[in-house]
């Protein structure tokens, strides 16, 4: 039986009209758990519950109207579909919005039910314990927003081909979101990665998952990473101008880095738009750079004696690391998320977690730990000497006129995050951001 709960009116007065409210299905069989729960979530912000006690009508209404709701909470312990039936049945329909297992089993059990969740590829922001705590509804990375984008208008079923693409990219229709890098020392903001979104007409957005393999295979990337380039150079130079001086960070494919003419062309465009060379950071992805490294390491250097900074990506997920560690001369290491989120909840993944970031060091790397979704992977990251952070704990990529707003908040974060700081995150030139 379905019941809704709204927003309280201070809390949708105080989110701004422009703000809509996030809806959320709360999926659990014990109704006064279900309303109790949508009665806090619209005490502590714009959302919007709808409680269901039924899993099997909840997921024939996620079939027809997946994308009425920005994100799911699931009791795991339902008669008939259990939490761990609910996720696959989620994954199926491909909901992705945000997920969050909801349960008053030990802390051990819900961490692997999200693992498990996660593997599915659901959205998993973080999990409830019952009875639910005011503190820990606030204290979960919702990212409605984000999802709703991805899901609201993202169409989970469309598969762009070619010639989309190719309009798509004539069109201008894809821009970048930023997602924020902070000093793990002082909270300082400084820079931000851009990341694709393509804006369609009628699939909303659609994140780069779906058409960067496509723009590798169809000999698109390179347009591609041109287009991301242009926007993002643009962006860091706009906000240049209103005083804020970021570091971009921009991902390339290994095809880039197999075209000679890429040093040349990202060194023009740089110049054209303002940007010192120790501003613009190209990501490659570890996994993508290929068995033949001399052409490889030959972009590179050539990238690097211009003095602009390369950074290894997801470092841990591929299979070679090491060699490429040894052959290209890289500026940065970028810990995987799957490295980094929840490194401090085993002993195996703190030792790896470790090993990377030693090595990183060793080898005189700035350390980046992306995947940084909530206090415990904050903390965890500030004892374990690394210098920068990402992750949606921090922040979700924003859109580039968001990023100021952002950064007012975010101020206001930082004394209790980082207990020593005491001039609140303020920007400062990104070359200054290495330990
Ligand atoms: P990436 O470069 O490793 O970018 C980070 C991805 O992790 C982004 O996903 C970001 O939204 C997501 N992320 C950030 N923080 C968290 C967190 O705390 N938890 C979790 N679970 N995820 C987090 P996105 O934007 O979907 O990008 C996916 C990948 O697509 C990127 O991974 C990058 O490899 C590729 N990509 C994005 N933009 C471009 C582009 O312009 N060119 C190329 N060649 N590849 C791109
Ligand atoms: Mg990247
Ligand atoms: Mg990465």
């Amino acid at each position: 039986m379905p019941t809704t709960t709204p927003p309280s009116p201070e809390r949708a007065a105080s989110a701004g009209e422009a703000t809509q409210a996030s809806r959320v299905l709360i999926v659990d069989d014990d109704a006064f758990m279900a309303t109790l729960l949508g009665l806090m979530l619209g005490r502590i912000g714009a959302f919007e519950a709808v409680g269901e006690t039924d899993p099997a009508a909840a997921l024939e209404r996620l079939r027809e109207h997946a994308r009425e709701f920005d994100g799911i909470v699931v009791d795991l312990n339902m008669p008939g579909i259990d939490g761990m039936a609910f996720f696959r049945h989620l994954a199926d329909i491909g909901y992705a919005g945000c997920v969050v297992p909801f349960s008053g089993e030990a802390p051990e059990v819900l961490e692997s039910v999200m693992q498990l969740a996660r593997s599915h590829g659901l959205n998993v922001p973080g999990t409830l314990t019952k009875p639910p705590r005011l503190e820990q509804l606030q204290a979960l990375p919702w990212g409605c927003a984000d999802a709703r984008a991805t899901s609201a208008g993202g169409d989970a079923g469309w598969q762009p081909d070619e010639q989309a693409l190719r309009q798509a990219l004539a069109r201008g229709d894809i821009g970048c979101m930023y997602q924020p890098k902070v000093d793990l020392r002082d909270g300082r903001l400084v820079g931000v990665e851009a990341l694709a979104r393509w804006r369609h007409a009628a699939h909303g957005l659609i994140t780069p998952d779906r058409f960067v393999p496509l723009a590798e295979s169809c000999g698109a990337i390179s347009e591609l990473t041109r287009s991301v380039l242009e926007t993002s150079l643009a962006q860091q130079a706009r906000w240049r101008a209103q005083g804020l001086a970021l570091s971009m960070s921009v991902n390339a494919s290994a095809r880039d880095l197999g075209d000679l003419g890429f040093a040349d062309l990202v060194s023009e465009r740089a110049r054209h738009h303002g940007t010192q060379p120790e501003e613009l950071v190209i990501e490659v992805t570890e996994s993508e750079l290929g068995d033949d490294p001399r052409l490889l390491v030959e972009i590179m250097s050539r990238l690097r004696l211009r003095r602009f900074a390369l950074s290894i990506d997801d470092f841990g997920s591929g299979y070679s690391t090491l060699s490429k560690l040894r052959d290209a001369v890289f500026d940065e290491i970028k810990i995987d998320r799957d490295f980094t989120h929840a490194a401090h909840a085993s002993l195996r993944g703190t030792v790896l977690f470790d090993s990377c970031t030693r090595l990183g060091q060793a080898l005189g790397m700035r350390v980046v730990a992306e995947g940084i979704e909530d206090r415990l992977d904050w903390d965890f990251c500030r004892s374990h000497g690394v210098h920068l952070a990402q992750g949606y704990f921090i922040s979700r990529p924003l859109a580039g006129e968001q990023l100021p707003r952002w950064q007012e908040l975010w101020r206001e974060r930082v004394p209790e995050l980082v207990p020593t700081a005491s001039d609140g995150g303020h920007s400062e030139r990104p070359d200054q951001a290495r330990a």
